[in-house]
């Protein structure tokens, strides 16, 4: 059993205990969970950019051989950790042991697909334009470039995913991919969790005889931490998953730096659902059930939440009888956080006040002083919808409005009129699908994933995954933060010109010595330069 400290980890050693102190809160009973956290120091903050940075120049030279190794030691001493995080997880966050097994299980696998990635070594998107000294009217240089780490990156903790999207979730994880070492700053809802998988991934960096900077773990508040953290001149790119004015103080702050830096911030989405009348005609039920589970997944604490539904007025009426008979005998829910849980509280009321709105279904909750949260199903019409921007807004929790359209212009309106989302799902039959050109063409420029005829919650991580969208989905909807592409977020190219083959990195040699895929004069091969092509 791990003794827990409490203390900040800066590099191999841990941080001083004299800082402002914070406790968890378990959700489910709002006691205070031991022990005290100490808020890190302006002073440690320092120390563990200047490790980070000390480390880069060594860590920025490992082997793809040698990372992956780091990467699935990471992963196995997280899950050697075993019961011990699924019960401090559990009574950190109130989700249920099954759910932090799941996001273990993913947290590991995570890692172990960047190991894969990263063994193999062809991410690093290596490209070679041979010279050519007879070409007229100037001859050709030699270029070749590849992908390098940009330097220490900063990781903000979720509060709604304590390990896929934490300590060791996907913005450690690509980062330490690309070559980065990673500075965390730990979510107050979930300081002994972070405290827990902090000490594992520090094992890892001591059992692979990498430099102590390649990590530390920092606690403490976000507006003072965060803040020094990402405006430290030292950090060079920075992760984040929370709230929308969270994400934004920090993009401001990352982009006024005197040297400015990327700030990848994944924010609030809606995650609209368009449901076409074939589609609805024939699958009222079990879309009614589909929906039911995703909206109230995991307290509908998810950045995939589907928060507007769309459907057609003139077929509507089973699917929201359905849907309200569901949303309405649905247990109420122990939320991550009281913050969370009042917001969600703020969200429910603020569209029971709407006048253009109507409320459906609400499972009432009178135990207050609790972190408790009823599922909420709510109506309006296109127009209405059109009329008032504030219906775009997210609503963090298990509720959903159902948005009733009368005409396809109102449907292409309805979808015009969408901020940048992380998904949109369509429902539809084959031929619906065929003769919606004009709606797909216009979710394409809104979000990072389309669905068909299924459910946004759940991301499935892989190599095609892209789990970001245009803004206020993320700060940049060139990049997603799930899936091994989020390598290529903490990475930028770097071009050699005419350099001698010695001194080039192995990915760009000529004999290509790590067997790695590359571009060579615009055709992709794995071949050596000396091979024919
Ligand atoms: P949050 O308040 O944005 O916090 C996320 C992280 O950023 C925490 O580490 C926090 O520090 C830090 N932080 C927040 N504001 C900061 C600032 N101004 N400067 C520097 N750092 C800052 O998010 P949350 O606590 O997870 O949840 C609050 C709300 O965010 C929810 O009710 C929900 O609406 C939304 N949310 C959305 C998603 C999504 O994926 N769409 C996910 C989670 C939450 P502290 O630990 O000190 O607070």
């Amino acid at each position: 059993m791990t003794q827990l400290s409490g203390k900040s980890i800066v590099g191999f050693r841990r941080g001083a205990s004299d800082g402002d102190p914070i406790h968890a809160i378990n959700p489910a009973t709002s006691e205070e969970l031991e022990p005290a956290y100490h808020s890190a120091s302006r002073g440690e903050v320092d120390e563990a950019a200047r490790l980070a940075s000390k480390a880069f120049e060594t860590y920025a030279c490992v082997s793809g051989k040698n990372k992956a190794i780091f990467l699935r030691k990471i992963a196995e001493n997280i899950e050697i950790l075993g019961d011990e995080l699924v019960a401090r997880a559990t009574q950190e966050t109130a989700l249920p042991p099954a759910r932090i097994k799941t996001e273990t299980g993913r947290t590991c696998n995570q890692f172990r697909l960047f190991a894969a990635l990263v063994e193999d070594g062809s991410w690093v998107d290596a490209r070679i334009d041979r010279a050519d000294p007879n070409r007229q009217p100037l001859p050709k240089p030699d270029g070749r470039s590849m992908l390098h780490p940009l330097g220490p990156v900063v990781v903000f903790c979720a509060s709604n995913f304590p390990l896929a999207f934490s300590v060791a979730g996907g913005d450690t994880a690509s980062a330490l991919a690309a070559g980065n070492p990673v500075i965390v700053k730990a979510h107050h809802a979930h300081p002994g969790t972070a405290e827990l998988v902090g000490l594992a991934v520090s094992r890892a960096v001591r059992e692979c005889d990498l430099p102590e900077g390649v990590f530390s773990l920092l606690f403490g508040p976000g507006r003072e931490v965060g803040r020094q953290l990402i405006t430290h001149p030292l950090i060079k790119a920075g992760g984040f998953t929370g709230s929308r004015s969270g994400g934004q103080a920090l993009m401001k702050l990352a982009s006024s730096r005197p040297e400015p830096i990327p700030l990848y911030a994944e924010m609030s989405s809606v995650n609209p659902i368009f449901i076409l009348p074939s589609a609805l005609c024939e699958r009222s039920e079990a879309i009614a059930k589909g929906l039911h589970a995703s909206v109230t997944l995991s307290a509908g604490q998810f950045c995939t939440n589907p928060g507007l539904v769309f459907i057609p007025h003139d077929r509507s009426e089973k699917l929201i009888d359905r849907l309200g008979e569901l949303m309405a005998t649905t247990s109420p829910f122990t939320m991550l956080t009281p913050g969370i849980c009042s917001a969600y509280r703020e969200g429910v009321e603020k569209l029971c006040q709407n006048h253009r709105v109507e409320l459906i279904a609400e499972q009432k909750v009178n135990e207050a002083g609790k972190c408790l949260a009823g599922a909420a199903l709510f109506q309006t019409d296109a127009i209405s919808f059109l009329e008032d921007q504030s219906l775009c807004s997210e609503v963090f929790g298990p509720s959903t409005l159902l948005i009733k359209y009368s005409t396809r212009g109102e449907l292409i309106d309805c979808a015009r009129s969408l901020e940048g989302q992380l998904t949109a799902t369509i429902h539809a039959d084959e031929e619906e699908l065929n003769n919606s050109h004009d709606l797909i063409a216009i979710l394409q420029t809104k979000v990072g994933r389309l669905v068909f005829n299924g459910f946004p919650t759940g991301v499935e991580v892989g190599h095609a995954m892209v789990h970001g969208g245009p803004f206020p989905a993320t700060s940049d909807g060139r990049s997603t933060s799930v899936g091994t592409r989020a390598a290529l977020r903490f990475a930028r190219s770097v071009c050699y010109q005419d350099w001698p083959d010695e001194a080039l990195p192995e990915e760009l040699k000529n004999a290509n010595p790590l067997h790695i895929w590359r571009m060579v004069d615009g055709q992709t091969t794995n071949a050596s330069l000396s091979d024919k092509l």
